[in-house]
């Protein structure tokens, strides 16, 4: 029997967790925290079905709007950053799978390692932020961080127990997104309704614009950067539209382990909430006659030049991964508003990223000032 929260429950990767919890049942797994942000109604629904010891919302407003009515038997009702503080420290979880969006998500990322409780960690942008800070926080306490991205649960798996200098190559796959194919001098008139239509994947809005742009994939980069060790000259990335393959790993010997499987995030959930153990999963099997041709192909950097900033975020570390990820959700939640073009969202990252006051050897407090700086900067530069 594993204690489980789920950070983010009410998002694309907490609903499908919440459905792997289910299938495994009640003797394997008990949810004894759930969080949401704004999405009440369906937090409400979730708290009553799985009746938890705590239920965070962290956004103040959406929080007055249920308090009064909160049934307290469907788990006592906690409010922000704080109430999420308080559900993780006495709920004494086994595992927290942290599904919120952004680097809102660090401090409970960070909370959890220090707890020495496994973090199932859906919410790459905490690792592409403080990567470094939380395997070194993890060693400390001896908390495992175990990857639910569909490509590091991947990496994970083909890795094994193999130390980091038996790797040649890491091949980080991707499908490419809406835009694989489209031509490049259309980029500029792309709409929010084209960027949002993932055609592998269905996803939160702001993962699914990353993933249009391939940011989700430079993000990836940084994930695996520092989740398995590995030098960013040694990470490709794999342009492989049907999704099946989620990644590779190509040992020093010439041997190439890749991990297939039907596109169902459930699949790297379940993996992450039963580790090492496999169990029957809830999913269909894999049905070769649908997938009869794997396709592979280089990416093109001029097409998406986000994936050049995460290979330098992956190199140069310090503060340029929390710049990066600052910057684009700044400018991802401003074209989702439909405040400004496709292209303004590259652009803006770019300059911001470059305009910021790296630090080779951050603090927890640098990187939290560099986020809210560069989040400043872009907003002034996009309203501007
Ligand atoms: P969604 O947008 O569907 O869900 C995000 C979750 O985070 C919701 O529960 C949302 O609450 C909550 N949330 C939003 N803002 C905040 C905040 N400021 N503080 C705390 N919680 C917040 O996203 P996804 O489920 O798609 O993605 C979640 C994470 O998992 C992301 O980091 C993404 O990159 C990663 N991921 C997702 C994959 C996928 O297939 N969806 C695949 C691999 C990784 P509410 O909805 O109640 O407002
Ligand atoms: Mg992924």
């Amino acid at each position: 029997m594993r204690k489980l929260i789920v950070l983010g429950a009410t998002g694309s990767i907490g609903v499908n967790a919440l459905e792997v919890a289910a299938h495994l049942g009640a003797d394997a797994i008990d949810v004894v925290g759930l969080s949401g942000h704004r999405n009440v109604a369906r937090l409400r629904d979730q708290a009553a079905a799985c009746r938890p010891r705590f239920v965070a919302v962290t956004d103040p407003a959406a929080h007055a709007t249920i308090a009064d009515e909160w049934d307290p038997a469907h788990g006592e009702l906690l409010l922000g950053a704080d109430g999420v503080r308080r559900m993780l420290a006495e709920a004494a979880p086994d595992v927290v799978l942290q599904a919120m969006v952004g680097a809102a998500g660090l401090p409970a990322s960070l909370q959890t390692v220090e707890a020495g409780a496994v973090l199932a960690v859906a919410n790459k942008e905490s690792i592409v932020v403080a990567g470094p800070l939380l395997v070194e926080r993890a060693r400390a306490t001896g908390a495992r961080i175990l990857p639910v991205d569909s490509e590091h649960s991947a990496i994970f798996q083909a890795l094994g127990d193999q130390p980091a200098d038996a790797v040649r190559r890491i091949l980080l796959t991707g499908s490419g997104g809406p835009f694989r194919t489209r031509p490049v001098d259309t980029m500029a008139t792309i709409t929010k309704a084209e960027a949002l239509d993932h055609p592998v994947w269905s996803m939160g809005a702001k993962i699914t614009i990353d993933s249009s742009t391939m940011m989700n994939k430079a993000l990836e980069i940084v994930e695996a950067r520092w989740l398995f060790d590995v030098p960013a000259d040694r990470i490709e990335v794999v342009i492989h539209p049907q999704g099946v393959v989620h990644s590779m790993v190509e040992f020093v010997d010439g041997n190439v382990l890749a991990q297939l499987g039907p596109p169902d995030m459930k699949i790297p959930i379940q993996y992450a909430l039963t580790h090492p153990a496999r169990v029957p999963g809830p999913c269909v099997g894999f049905d070769f006659a649908r997938y009869a041709s794997l396709t592979f192909e280089p990416p093109s950097f001029e097409r998406f030049p986000a994936l050049r900033l995460g290979f330098d975020a992956a190199e140069r570390g310090g503060t340029f991964g929390a710049a990066l990820n600052a910057a684009n959700e700044v400018a991802v939640a401003a074209f989702l508003d439909e405040r400004i073009p496709y292209p303004a969202i590259h652009d803006a990252v770019a300059r911001a990223v470059d305009a910021h006051a790296f630090l080779a050897s951050p603090s927890l407090d640098d990187l939290m000032r560099v986020d809210r700086d560069v989040r400043d900067a872009v907003a002034r530069h996009l309203d501007g």
